[in-house]
């Protein structure tokens, strides 16, 4: 049988797991062109919450019934596919279930020899690319300038900080349990970081741990944290909006210090982005990703839940801040 978890019901602020519900159907049978593809492993990530409402942002919800969306890897079972065989491990977009039946042209193969498959999902797939670009690309980090980055121990924001430090920037972390912060900075060597969670003042917090100013913020979290990063901003500073997540339960948009004049005074540049616009340099960034990696240099963690019925609590988790790097499901054996 094929499990599958579908959206139950359109969440209110934080999602429960009874907005989800795990049926079962038959194993599908791949179509020309097609692949069938058993999932090993299924990401949960925070974008999963929009596609919760019933509100078209970038992309359509998922309807109620429908499968959730999500990025998995995966072992070919059978394929009409030229490009792939009975074995293959593939990187694809198959949702959280246990088979589907891709396009070949929508699967990328994986060298399970360069690198643990799970990397696929993180810091050598979209997580890795989306701290690549969004920092380097929106920000020009400098040598010597000061960069904080919120949401400073999960996925994306793991990887932020070692780039960061790469490029010989000072970089302050942002964080919601002492365990994080020790882990960034004895293990990542990031330069400072904070539990936002134990701190009182964040903007005091950030000054302490900024003397020269904050010459780029790559900004994971929105709200309070970030509108306490931006009154410290310097001279020509950059910004890079890549999530909010502090918002994306809240029923009502928050409203909170007007800061944009800000940006005048400071003559400094807010960008937002989304990474699916980087695709045709996904090659270029996967690159890079995959030379630090090899070199040992860039470390990642995961948090990994057991099996496809955990992918509600994996999920809901994760939106708590459970995870330490990128929380995954493991949903079979290999
Ligand atoms: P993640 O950081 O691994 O996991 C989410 C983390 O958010 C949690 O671990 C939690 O850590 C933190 N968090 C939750 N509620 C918070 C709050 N109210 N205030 C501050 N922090 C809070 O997730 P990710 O996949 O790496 O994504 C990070 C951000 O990047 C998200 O906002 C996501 O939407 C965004 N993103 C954007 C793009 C793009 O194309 N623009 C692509 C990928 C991801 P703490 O313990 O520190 O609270």
């Amino acid at each position: 049988m094929n499990r599958q978890i579908t959206l139950a019901a359109r969440p209110t602020g934080l999602p429960k797991e009874s907005d989800f519900r795990l049926v079962e159907s038959a194993i599908p049978i791949p179509g020309p062109g097609e692949v069938l593809v058993r999932t090993l492993y299924l990401s949960v990530d925070p974008y999963m919450r929009g596609r919760m409402n019933d509100a078209k942002s970038y992309a359509a919800p998922v309807a109620i019934g429908e499968v959730m969306v999500g990025g998995t890897v995966g072992r070919v079972e059978q394929s009409n596919d030229p490009n792939f065989r009975a074995g293959d491990i593939v990187a694809g977009n198959t949702g959280w279930q246990d088979y589907a039946t891709p396009k070949g042209k929508d699967l990328r193969r994986l060298d399970p020899s360069l690198a643990p498959v799970t990397t696929a999902l993180g810091v050598l797939g979209h997580i890795g690319l989306t701290a690549y670009f969004g920092l380097i690309d929106i920000c020009h980090p400098q040598a010597g300038e000061t960069v904080v980055v919120s949401g400073g121990a999960g996925a994306v924001g793991s990887a932020v900080g070692q780039i960061a430090k790469f490029l010989g920037c000072r970089v302050v972390g942002i964080a919601g349990t002492d365990a994080k912060v020790e882990y960034l900075v004895s293990e990542l060597g990031l330069d400072a970081a904070f539990n936002y969670k134990t701190t009182a003042d964040y903007g005091a917090k950030v000054k302490e741990l900024c003397p020269n100013g904050v010459d780029v913020y790559f900004d994971n979290v929105g709200g309070p944290i970030t509108d306490a990063v931006l009154f410290n901003i310097n001279v020509h500073a950059r910004v890079s909006v890549c999530g909010q997540i502090s918002q994306y339960n809240a029923e009502k948009p928050e409203t909170g210090p007007r800061l944009l004049g800000l940006l005048i005074v400071y003559r400094a540049k807010l960008e937002g982005f989304l990474i699916t616009d980087y695709a045709p340099r996904f090659a270029e960034g996967l690159r890079q990703l995959g030379a630090w990696f090899g070199q040992g240099k860039l470390k990642h963690a995961e948090t990994i839940e057991e099996g496809l019925e955990n992918a509600p609590r994996a999920f809901i988790g994760m939106l708590l801040g459970k995870n330490l790097g990128k929380q995954l499901v493991k949903v079979s054996a290999l």
